[in-house]
């Protein structure tokens, strides 16, 4: 009597089990391995002693919005009300979760893009609407003319993820203002962006729709302090959005989690006034470019990556497996984990690719790349 019969234990959790059973290098689930900024571990060394330790109002701790609508206005030029439009979440996955249960009802429509993240699709289900998988292109490049056939009367929302986790393909401007067209067209339809990976960005600048206009009135946009300050076991992070959809999301989020952890809010709120938000793309571009520069002559064909701290390799030209089992030998043969791209496909389908995380230090990055060379 399962209310989730399809669904699985999450890949990332399979794949870093594995690896801790084999002692294998993990490059699958994607979270730092090098240490923490110390100016944050000596911020929570000092609150541990100080009064954070009570519930913080529910949407979260007042300063803390105050600097993530700073931190909005400086990275997007966008003036928000923290009181109205921002809640702190626990993490990003929280955050989805709460406005899927919030805002779908039985039988809506949600559009998702393949490959796609998978902490989408059980919260639509769990809300008894429907989860509408729409492939994008095989390189990745959404396809406009698919996904607006996709839509129906009965769509509710549609979901982008940008930059995209596993591919780390990034939206154009093109992308944006086809998105805008097509919502135009479905004055009811709303969007849910998963923008994460917003600080992890390389050549191409990351559009975010904070700077999108035409969208901000129907518009939940999601993001994690866990992915920009290497910090994922925090799991905190936030989602902003108009006041009207915002009323609904925290009838849910009151009863989901109340408040969230009060002294990671304190120690981020405070860190805030430090980081420099500008230098974490460069800082992943070099583990990028070291971590491709290290696979260059190995026999995986590397993938374009525009944002996100993934590297996505084809293994076409090494085995003709499937990418499940290719994942599971290249553990239990030669010590790396990856995730194989295939299952962030509703169909399965599957291309030969896997995906490596390299928010490594340069010595893993170093000795995971020497195995995959010998492949
Ligand atoms: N969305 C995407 C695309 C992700 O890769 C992740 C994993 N960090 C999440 C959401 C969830 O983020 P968090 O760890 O903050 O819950
Ligand atoms: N976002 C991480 C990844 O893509 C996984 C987080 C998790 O395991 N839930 O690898």
């Amino acid at each position: 009597m399962s209310k989730l019969p399809n669904i699985t234990t999450s890949i990332f959790t399979v794949m870093s089990k594995m690896a801790t059973e084999y002692n294998a290098i993990n490059l699958s689930q994607g979270f730092p391995n090098f240490p923490v900024d110390e100016r944050l571990t000596q911020i929570v060394s000092k609150l541990s002693s100080e009064n954070v330790h009570q519930y913080t109002p529910m949407a979260g701790y007042p300063p803390l919005m105050d600097q993530i609508a700073k931190l909005i206005q400086s990275s997007y030029n966008r003036t928000i009300e923290p009181e109205t439009e921002i809640l702190v979440t626990a993490g990003a996955t929280q955050a989805i979760f709460t406005t899927l249960l919030a805002l779908l009802k039985i039988n809506d429509e949600v559009i998702i893009l393949d490959p796609s993240y998978d902490c989408y699709e059980a919260p639509i289900l769990l809300s008894n609407a429907k989860p509408i998988r729409v492939a994008l292109n095989d390189d990745y490049t959404p396809n406009w003319n698919t996904i607006a056939n996709a839509f129906s009367d009965k769509t509710k929302m549609i979901i982008i993820n940008n930059p995209h986790n596993p591919t780390g393909k990034i939206l154009n401007e093109s992308d944006l203002e086809k998105l805008e067209i097509l919502l135009e067209k479905h004055p009811n339809v709303l969007l849910l962006s998963d923008e994460v990976y917003e600080y992890i960005t390389f050549e191409e600048k990351h559009i975010s729709t904070h700077t999108r206009k035409k969208l901000l009135d129907r518009c939940i946009t999601v993001s994690s302090f866990g992915k920009s300050f290497h910090v994922t076991g925090w799991k905190i992070g936030y989602l902003v959005a108009p006041e009207y959809l915002m009323k609904e999301i925290k009838k849910v989020h009151q009863f989901l989690v109340f408040s969230v952890n009060s002294i990671c809010q304190v120690a981020v709120s405070q860190y805030l006034d430090l980081v420099t938000i500008k230098e974490i793309s460069p800082f992943y571009q070099e583990k990028r470019d070291y971590f491709r520069s290290l696979l260059k002559n190995s026999r995986f064909k590397l993938m374009p990556c525009e944002g996100t701290y993934f590297q996505v390799v084809s293994y076409a030209g090494i085995s003709n497996e499937n990418d499940v089992d290719f994942c599971k030998q290249l553990i239990t043969e030669h010590g790396v984990a990856a995730i194989p791209i295939s299952t962030f496909y509703a169909d399965g389908k599957d291309l030969k690719l896997i995906r490596f995380c390299f928010a490594k230090d340069n010595f893993t990055l170093k000795e995971a790349a020497k195995r995959l060379c010998a492949v």
